[in-house]
């Protein structure tokens, strides 16, 4: 158990670096280098962001942004984000790079929903976001999908 809550580095961003330290990654543990705090904001605002290896069989650098404390109302959201999104890139970078955007984002989508069962405390308005984002890169098409990860800050 966390000695530091998420409401605490939620309210104090100084408590940031210690709480993500002492995150319990799961089945993700051997996928990720490390999770690094930013101090500023994403270009594109994004919330959270799993930095695309070149090579398979490396372990990935995920970043939280300050307004992932912002966004995520408890430690459910927090941890479906950082373990069943990011956690879900940082794996299929490991096992195999893809540049195939739309469908590491539709895994990572589906992986949250995956395990919404575990993470009781997610939100409405969250489960609701992670599904409309699931049907948005469904629908879209390859290359829109790549246009968009190429785009200047685009993370995912
Ligand atoms: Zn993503």
């Amino acid at each position: 158990m966390s000695s530091i809550s998420y409401k605490d580095a939620r309210r104090d961003p100084s408590l940031r670096l210690a709480f993500l330290g002492e995150i319990d990654l799961e089945d993700k543990t051997k996928y990720i280098e490390s999770l690094y705090p930013s101090q500023t904001y994403a270009p594109d605002n994004c919330l959270m962001a799993c930095t695309p290896r070149m090579s398979y069989g490396l372990t990935s650098i995920i970043t939280i942004y300050p307004n992932a404390f912002e966004t995520f109302q408890n430690m459910d959201e927090f941890l479906s984000a950082l373990i069943d999104h990011e956690g879900k890139h940082a794996e299929d970078f490991f096992n195999d790079f893809n540049p195939d955007v739309r469908g590491l984002e539709i895994r990572a989508y589906q992986n949250q929903i995956d395990n919404f069962p575990r993470r009781p405390n997610c939100g409405e308005f969250f489960r609701n976001k992670t599904r409309e984002n699931l049907e948005l890169f469904t629908q879209m098409n390859p290359a829109e999908a790549m246009l968009l990860a190429t785009r200047e800050g685009f993370t995912i």
